[in-house]
């Protein structure tokens, strides 16, 4: 990265990068979870839980892009293996074994949750400290708490 660049972000760059490669991991095992999901859906209102769960997934392959790239301009390397994508998650992958579409919305609105949680903690971490982090990860965190809204709007239409 520029050197001026790199000097007007105030916080530990290595700590930062091990929070946005963390971040790249789940992103990237959502994306997998959510992609798998909507193939295998099957059950109550299965066309419909099967578009969102598509939607989503593509939406997180945009969120692992947006991270990659701020992890490579801050001097870091993004996760190269699935291996690592699996050690280094905060959130893990929850496999859709049961395909019915009520427990598919049940375990990504965890997964929601949990990312929620994860990109509320990163901005704390780079507030008033590294703007740029601050607005992509402050983009990434609405759009995860537009994606729980979906699918939690979408179980109670079950109920
Ligand atoms: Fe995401
Ligand atoms: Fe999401
Ligand atoms: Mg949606």
């Amino acid at each position: 990265m520029g050197t001026k660049g790199k000097a007007i972000v105030g916080v530990d760059v290595d700590k930062l990068l091990n929070m946005l490669n963390k971040a790249y991991a789940d992103e990237w095992l959502a994306y997998y979870q959510y992609w798998v999901g909507s193939q295998v859906a099957c059950g109550r209102m299965r066309g419909i839980v099967a578009g969102e769960l598509m939607e989503h997934a593509n939406e997180e392959l945009q969120h692992a892009q947006m991270l990659t790239e701020r992890i490579i301009t801050l001097g870091g390397t993004p996760l190269l293996t699935p291996q690592d994508l699996l050690k280094e998650t905060n959130c893990g992958y929850d496999a859709p074994k049961d395909p019915n579409t009520k427990t598919l919305l049940k375990q990504n609105i965890k997964g929601e949750q949990c990312a929620i949680e994860t990109y509320r903690k990163l901005l704390d971490f780079v507030k008033d400290k590294d703007p740029i982090t601050y607005r992509i990860v402050l983009e990434i965190l609405e759009d995860e708490v537009e994606h729980e809204e979906d699918l939690e709007s979408l179980l109670s239409d079950m109920s």
